[in-house]
């Protein structure tokens, strides 16, 4: 559905909506995102080595040792929000040769670092802040396309990749020999990280650094548990702009700052019962999947115009990572995204969050990127739906390929869905 056009002739252009100051927690998050590319930088100039990382390998590692390390799939899902991806995606499947297929984050990040290294002339719309990489740091919890994106990577730069293979899981839990198989890598990868870069691995100081990132993940945790309030003090979107304190900078005490001051907002929030959402909270709903970076702003007015507030979703919650020595960081990182959770695992997370946040609904983003995850969805949808009691909706999109979503798509899906949300309100009111 359209906006309804003004008469400009009948009637004055009403006084554009005065901003809303960002908020202390923002500009926080900013300054740190700019010291982030600029410490990089700045090690490059110093002739130290930097290097790049997926965003769930075990960044306590890069923290102990001092190393400045940049995150692609952070960078990329910028890109594709300022809506500055097209032409590293025609790059990437034209004169890279890539297929359509890939993640759309990998396509953008293989163009650019193909620009870094000489081989194409895309401009790059940030003047090349995500240094060229002397070594990349590589897990496969999250998926296994990240492990041929970045052995791409590495060939193309001819640069090393450190990489720790903690395998899908079948298992609700970790088993014993597997942490003892990510253990046994883990120490491998911090001598070899050592002997590459001429970094000393000191225990205190990782001691110290695994305490922050506690208290970071605890913080983190604590401000999306803070969504349970009626009304959620803030909008759940709007948690998504924190999220790279803690994919980039979990380990820093300057993630600790940030995630304090925004509790504190949320709390006084609370307290005065007010909210930045700017409409009636008339339903809640869980979020399943990546956001949808491209659109986030069609997503947000369409949910809003019916008054629905997402307060809950399973992807911020994977970066907040908790464990105490070496083996807990084996046994934390096996279980922390989607090749870490076999279909019983996510659907017990998805069914406390749902209860936890009492939603009335959950909106599925079956993200063309995401293969394994949607695959999963697919039957994680169907049990939960049955188990909860609480109605679903999907939509197609991707999390940095424009071309794979449609506005009338999302718009019409969410209408079906508060059709169905709003008879199962009705039928609660009367008993
Ligand atoms: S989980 Fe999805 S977005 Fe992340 S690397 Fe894999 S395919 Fe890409």
């Amino acid at each position: 559905m359209s906006e309804p056009v003004a008469n400009v002739e009948a009637t004055a252009a009403p006084a554009p909506k005065p901003k809303r100051p960002k908020p202390k927690s923002m500009i926080m998050i900013g300054e740190q995102t700019a010291a982030l590319f600029e410490n990089a930088r700045l090690a490059k100039e110093r002739g130290e080595k930097v290097g790049w990382s997926a965003s769930i390998f075990p960044q306590e590692i890069a923290e102990t040792l001092g190393l400045n390390v940049l995150y692609p799939e952070n960078h990329a899902a910028g890109i594709a929000a300022r809506h500055q991806a097209d032409p590293f995606l025609q790059e990437c499947e034209g004169a890279l040769g890539y297929s359509n297929d890939l993640c759309a984050y990998a396509k953008l990040n293989l163009a650019y670092a193909a620009v870094l290294n000489g081989e194409s002339e895309v401009e790059l719309p940030d003047g090349g802040k995500m240094v060229k990489p002397d070594f990349l740091l590589l897990t496969n919890n999250i998926c296994n396309q990240l492990t041929k994106w970045y052995e791409n990577l590495a060939r193309q730069l001819d640069i090393p990749v450190f990489f720790i293979d903690t395998c899908y899981n079948p298992f609700d839990y970790v088993t014993e020999t597997r942490v003892r198989y990510v253990r046994a890598q883990i120490d491998q990868l911090i001598k070899d990280l050592c002997e590459f870069t001429g970094k000393t691995w000191d225990d205190e100081r990782f001691k110290k650094i695994m305490e922050i990132s506690q208290r970071n993940s605890y913080l983190w945790e604590r401000a999306n548990g803070l969504l349970d309030h009626k009304p959620a003090p803030i909008g759940g979107f709007e948690l998504f702009n924190y999220m790279s304190a803690m994919v980039c900078n979990r380990g820093k005490e300057s993630t600790t700052a940030i995630m304090e001051q925004l509790n504190a907002e949320m709390e006084e929030s609370i307290k005065n019962g007010t909210s930045t959402f700017p409409v009636e909270q008339e339903y809640r709903v869980s979020w399943d999947g990546i956001a949808c970076w491209p659109f986030l702003s069609h997503n947000l007015r369409t949910l809003k115009k019916y008054g629905i507030n997402m307060v809950a979703s399973s992807y911020g919650k994977a970066w907040a990572i908790n464990y105490e020595d070496l083996d807990g960081m084996a046994r934390a990182y096996c279980f922390a995204s989607t090749n870490g959770d076999n279909l019983t695992t996510m659907l017990s997370r998805r069914l406390e969050a749902l209860r936890q946040f009492d939603c009335d609904g959950t909106i599925y983003h079956v993200n063309r990127s995401c293969k394994v995850m949607d695959c999963q969805m697919m039957e994680v949808q169907r049990q939960l739906s049955e188990l909860a009691g609480v109605p679903f909706t999907s939509f197609d999109g991707d999390q940095a390929d424009y071309r794979n979503y449609s506005e009338a798509q999302f718009e019409t899906r969410i209408q079906g869905l508060v059709e169905v949300m709003k008879q199962n309100k009705e039928a609660k009111n009367n008993g």
